[in-house]
């Protein structure tokens, strides 16, 4: 069943939107969803759209309105058996397709993707609240690793080694797919998670069970579209939606099953933890991309509008709610209070609103948690001596899950926000006098996934990108995120890299096989 959206004025968005001529949320009955093709209310298994066997479903709602933008299967382990099965089933014969055919179908969902961009990103940004001008950019970031590994699935190599003894003897050294491959992904980046992880899953010739965030299933169901216009085979790519109340058990029977030979995980730090102790059951590949708490430093050399341009970036892309977000700014003392006056001039810039109003720059953090989270870091930083710049408490005039943009200076190294992710749009600037000092401060949490620097001392660059124990770092740049560079952590932010030559390498297996004439 769907549900009535919205009309603002004469315009004919999506679900829900505001009257900025009456300052108020309005809810009228069209919604340029409604005529949106690629929005199912079904999940798609071994190339079919199905109900749940129960036939229970669950509402998806936009963050900025409240307003329900469909329902969706809530599926239990039972649907989740269906589709390993179905994604076994497929498996052999499309890690069997020539690889010219299987590059060319990934090809083809990317030009499918291009040809549907205005569409999804009308969907991610109603079911995830994000500016609409990022969903446009998502798209085409997430396209790119389809683009990518479609090129990549024709360089999957292997050797042969001579024998060290016997002069008719070879070793052949093949790579081969790892078979099925669960990938579980959150809301914050609805498209890109999925395609980052099933661009190289399906290039190295595995098949995928997705199982997308309960906030986010409509964008992960659209991909499925998209697969279908594309003609994959059938049981290739399956998306299972489910909610909360059923996530625990469709996460252990992903995690447990035998089939399943590969788990994919992006979200937090906890529930990685968790899935990758349920995975030491039947000893699967593992792949974890979770949670930050990215430094962002700056060097009295650097040059302070650059690296005011690199915060803004890092830190308000998505509301603040990326894993590479900045999360703890160091400035050196002598630039501290300029770079502080600056930063404060730029957030005020800022325009909080709904994410389908292009002028919006900020929009709704995902729920009313986040909100309560981003506050309690604003309020602890607070107590402990730091002074709020600007915004520093929940945007109400808008709606439950609005956030103003905020500015918190002199925050001290025993805030919560130097040990915990905030994930929405608070920067909190703490002073540093030396090198040694930030580096240390920098280290000092148990995460370890994007950093940057910004100084213009190349011995100075050089010492400190190395020194820091994040895997990925930005020298003078804000935005890292390519398909070409491996993009990962170190420590508690994960295991394996994706995108890059390096990221289908977690989806094969390596095999030695001894040839002896
Ligand atoms: P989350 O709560 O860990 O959820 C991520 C996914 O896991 C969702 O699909 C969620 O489903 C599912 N999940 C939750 N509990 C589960 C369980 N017991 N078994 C199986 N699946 C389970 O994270 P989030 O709040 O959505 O995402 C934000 C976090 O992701 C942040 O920490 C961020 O840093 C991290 N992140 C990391 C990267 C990276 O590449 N390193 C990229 C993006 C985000 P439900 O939606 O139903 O709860």
């Amino acid at each position: 069943m769907r549900c009535l959206l919205v009309r603002v004025g004469s315009k004919s968005y999506s679900l829900a939107s505001y009257s900025k001529i009456t300052g108020q949320m309005v809810r009228t009955s069209s919604s340029s969803l409604s005529n949106n093709p690629l929005v199912t209310d079904k999940a798609f298994i071994d190339g079919k759209w199905v109900e749940a066997r129960n036939k229970v479903t669950f509402e998806v709602s936009d963050p900025a309105t409240g307003d329900c933008l469909g329902n969706v299967p809530d599926m239990s382990a039972s649907d989740t058996l269906k589709a390993i099965d179905a994604a076994k089933k497929a498996q052999r014969g499309w890690a069997a397709t020539p690889l010219k055919e299987r590059s060319g179908m990934l090809m083809r969902v990317k030009q499918l993707v291009d040809e549907h961009s205005e569409m999804l990103a009308e969907i991610m940004t109603l079911e995830s609240g994000k500016p609409i001008a990022e969903s446009r950019g998502e798209v085409k970031y997430g396209n790119s690793f389809f683009e990518w590994f479609a090129e990549e699935a024709k360089r999957i190599r292997g050797d042969i080694l001579l024998h060290p003894i016997k002069r008719d003897s070879r070793y052949l050294i093949v790579r081969q797919p790892v078979g099925v491959a669960a990938l579980i992904t959150p809301w914050n980046f609805p498209l890109a998670m999925i395609t980052r992880k099933a661009g190289a899953a399906l290039a190295a010739g595995c098949s995928v069970v997705i199982k997308p965030a309960e906030d986010t299933p409509l964008t992960a169901l659209a991909m499925a579209k998209i697969v279908e216009k594309a003609k994959l085979p059938s049981g290739v790519f399956n998306v299972v939606t489910c909610s909360r109340s059923n996530i625990e058990e469709v996460g252990d029977t992903l995690c447990k099953s035998k089939d399943v030979r590969k788990l994919s995980f992006t979200g937090s730090t906890a529930v990685g933890k968790h899935l990758y102790s349920l995975c030491s059951s039947t000893v699967k590949r593992i792949s974890l991309e979770l949670g930050g708490n990215a430094p962002f430093i700056v060097f009295n050399s650097a040059d302070v509008d650059n690296a005011i341009a690199g915060a803004m970036s890092s830190k308000f892309r998505n509301t603040g709610q990326t894993c590479v977000s900045t999360n703890r700014i160091f400035v050196q003392s002598t630039i501290y209070d300029t770079f502080c006056s600056k930063l404060s001039e730029a957030v005020k810039k800022l325009k909080c609103g709904p994410g389908i109003d292009p002028t919006s720059s900020l929009g709704p953090l995902i729920n009313n948690r986040a909100v309560i989270k981003v506050k309690e870091h604003v309020d602890d930083a607070v107590s402990r001596g730091a002074s709020v710049k600007v915004g520093g408490a929940p945007a109400t005039e808008l709606g439950p899950n609005f956030f103003h943009p905020t500015l918190i200076t002199d925050v001290p190294k025993d805030a919560l926000v130097h040990r915990d992710e905030t994930f929405g749009p608070m920067a909190a600037v703490t002073k540093f006098e030396t090198e040694e000092e930030v580096i240390e401060m920098a280290n000092s949490v148990d995460v370890g996934l994007a950093g940057y620097v910004y100084s213009s001392n190349a011995a100075q660059i050089f010492r400190v990108s190395e020194a820091l124990q994040f895997g990925m770092v930005g020298v003078n740049e804000g935005i890292i995120s390519s398909e070409l560079a491996p993009f990962g952590g170190l420590k508690e932010s994960g295991i394996g890299r994706e995108g890059s030559i390096y990221g289908i390498e977690d989806y094969l297996d390596l095999k030695y096989i001894n040839l002896n004439f």
